[in-house]
């Protein structure tokens, strides 16, 4: 039986809440079924940056290194030094958002269950500022043909794999960023033919935001770039009823890192009401990801068990506060975890 070496970073705000919420759920897998991990806490955000004088120390990113996946609970003001310092590091290039209506919780559409697929590595993300004179300033949005075409790649074998409306929508900004977003959109028109059994379009990104709110049930795989795709993520999550039930994976050919889509959500730290499902939802998102990796099937079943548990509490009206609900985030998790 293998055993996977999972790191983990509790990091700032409700982030150490999540963390424990997952790490009870993680050690009740070890405890009760036949998928087994080795826990490994590291410092990385506020906190490290206050105690070593860094946000991502030398030694986390050597425990990192050395695990298999890594759970990231949500950084305080420091994210940018630790998030975007893994992606770049370990090649994170495909940022992948799902969008999942679940039952009872108020929300502008029923049935919605789309994926953003971002592209992780380059386009404004890569800071690259300067000031053209004292009262200018210009940022590089980058686009690359080769992030292009792996985003595009990932984007039509994920519609594949899931199976479900067969769809992917590239989103860009074409006729206005003519040669960035004219790059991008004809990288995916290109990878589009190699998936004749995949419906492909195109959208403007101000077309995608307009419809994710009016018809949020059409889509299925978005492809865009980083930004748009930060933008648009956020705004399906909240379609679907709020950022708490919001996970995502950050994927890597080698590695990956799932965390919740919120911040450390610094108003409602310390009080023990924040929604854990969005971690649970990650560690979902994990499991499948190490279950493709390494083929264990056992990951898979654990995963499905996972959205499963969580769906029927939401079915019993058993929800946080965030969401209508009344429970706090200690009990959410031990009623899941009962519920395993
Ligand atoms: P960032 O800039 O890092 O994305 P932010 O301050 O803009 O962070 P978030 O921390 O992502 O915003 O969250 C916005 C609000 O949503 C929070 O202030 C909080 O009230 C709510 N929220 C976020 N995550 C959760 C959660 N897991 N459970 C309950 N409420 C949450």
């Amino acid at each position: 039986m293998t055993k996977y070496n999972i790191s983990l970073i509790p990091g700032d705000g409700i982030g150490p809440e999540l963390m424990k919420s997952a790490k009870m759920l993680l050690e009740y897998m070890n405890d009760k079924t036949s998928v087994k991990f080795n826990l490994t806490e590291v410092d990385a955000g506020d906190y490290a940056l206050a105690k070593f004088g860094k946000a991502l120390p030398d030694f986390t990113l050597d425990a990192i290194k050395k695990s298999d996946a890594c759970l990231k609970a949500p950084v305080g003001e420091s994210a940018a030094d630790v998030i975007i310092v893994l992606r770049r590091l370990f090649d994170l290039y495909a940022n992948i958002r799902p969008a999942k209506s679940f039952p009872n919780i108020k929300s502008i559409a029923e049935n919605v269950d789309l994926v953003t697929v971002r592209e992780n590595t380059e386009d404004v993300y890569l800071g690259w500022e300067f000031y053209a004179n004292t009262d200018t300033v210009v940022a590089l949005r980058v686009i690359s043909e080769k992030a292009s075409r792996r985003i595009a790649e990932y984007a039509f074998k994920t519609a594949v794999m899931r199976g479900k409306k067969k769809k992917v929508v590239s989103v860009h900004k074409a006729n206005v960023l003519r040669k960035s977003d004219g790059l991008f959109k004809n990288i995916c028109r290109e990878v589009s033919t190699k998936f004749p059994q995949i419906e492909y379009s195109e959208l403007y990104v101000d077309a995608c935001a307009m419809n994710l709110i009016r018809n949020p049930e059409s889509f299925d795989v978005i492809v865009t770039t980083n930004l748009f795709g930060d933008i648009l993520s956020d705004e399906a999550a909240q379609v679907v009823g709020g950022l708490g039930m919001g996970p995502a994976g950050n994927i890597g050919q080698n590695f990956s890192l799932f965390e919740p889509v919120h911040g450390a959500a610094f108003d409602i730290a310390g009080k023990n009401i924040a929604n854990p499902s969005s971690i649970f939802l990650s560690i979902k998102m994990m499991f499948e990801w190490i279950a493709e990796k390494f083929r264990d099937p056992l990951l898979f079943t654990e995963a499905i068990r996972i959205e499963t548990a969580i769906t029927s509490l939401l079915k019993q009206n058993y929800k946080t506060i965030d969401i209508g609900g009344k429970l706090s985030t200690s009990e959410f998790t031990r009623m899941l975890i009962d519920f395993l």
